[in-house]
């Protein structure tokens, strides 16, 4: 959008086009990943499903990134901000009034942190723009994420996407690892990162980490937040960066998969 100029963006809501909305934080990644790694890969996911969109013959915008997001649990490391939810939820109801009043109807969001208290922001937001001001605001979520958050996966804030994901890439992982959480800056986030913008990540450091990723109790301290976080993750990573090069075999399909499922369930 912020390429576009404003006549541009004119004719793109009265042809009624669709919204592609980044959102994320700033935060602590460890000390291998960039603080912006959230917002980075919400940034390349709503590329990635503009150009897709694009192949089938629609124009959507990219809205200029939201990253003053929540954190809960790493607040306590110098680089995490982090807002209150009251601050957030009107911002983003703001932003959103913005987007209507440009004369858009439709916009998808895409968020890729976890934060319980910064995902229920975000659905708060929708819901309020939904009903005082007529949008049709979505957050874009996998089905497998559903339970995390106690939805059912018909509401009508969310986009569920079912990409198929081969059973065998579940199995695959390192024995050391199982029943382990590997949550924030770890094997996963690590290759996702390293396979959108490599030249951002310290792969020699991410090589040279030790797990830790997080055991059941681990997770409930982590969840406590400021120093009890600190506490259980003093490096800032609750998994197990080392491990990217098993996880990062299946990214660049997984992302493909991701794209083309989300493409087509936004087309309708
Ligand atoms: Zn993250």
């Amino acid at each position: 959008m912020i390429t576009k100029k404003w006549t541009e963006i004119r004719k793109a809501a009265a042809d009624g086009s669709k919204l592609l909305f980044p959102l994320g934080v700033i935060e602590e990644h460890g000390p291998h990943l960039p603080l912006g790694s959230d917002i980075f890969w919400s940034q390349k996911m709503c590329e990635l499903v503009r150009e897709e969109l694009k192949k089938n013959g629609e124009d959507a915008l990219i809205v200029p990134g939201y990253y003053w997001g929540i954190n809960y649990c790493t607040s306590a490391f110098p680089g995490s901000f982090t807002l209150k939810k009251e601050t957030m939820k009107q911002v983003l109801f703001e932003i959103f009034e913005n987007i209507r009043n440009f004369g858009f109807k439709e916009a998808y969001c895409f968020n890729y942190h976890g934060d319980a208290h910064h995902i229920d922001t975000i659905v708060e937001a929708i819901q309020k723009a939904n009903s005082e001001l007529g949008l049709n605001v979505k957050l874009v979520l996998e089905s497998m994420d559903l339970q995390l958050y106690g939805w059912q996966g018909d509401e009508d804030f969310l986009l569920v996407s079912e990409p198929n994901y081969p059973i065998k890439w579940f199995e695959e992982q390192e024995p050391s690892e199982r029943g382990l959480l590997d949550i924030h800056g770890g094997a996963f986030e690590t290759a996702v990162l390293n396979y959108f913008y490599p030249e951002y990540v310290d792969l020699e450091l991410a090589k040279a980490l030790e797990s830790s990723s997080l055991t059941k109790e681990g997770l409930q301290k982590w969840l406590e937040g400021g120093e009890a976080t600190k506490e259980v993750v003093p490096l800032g990573y609750a998994g197990n960066p080392s491990g990217y090069g098993m996880v990062g075999k299946h990214i660049k399909e997984m992302i493909a998969l991701q794209v083309a499922d989300i493409t087509k369930r936004i087309r309708g």
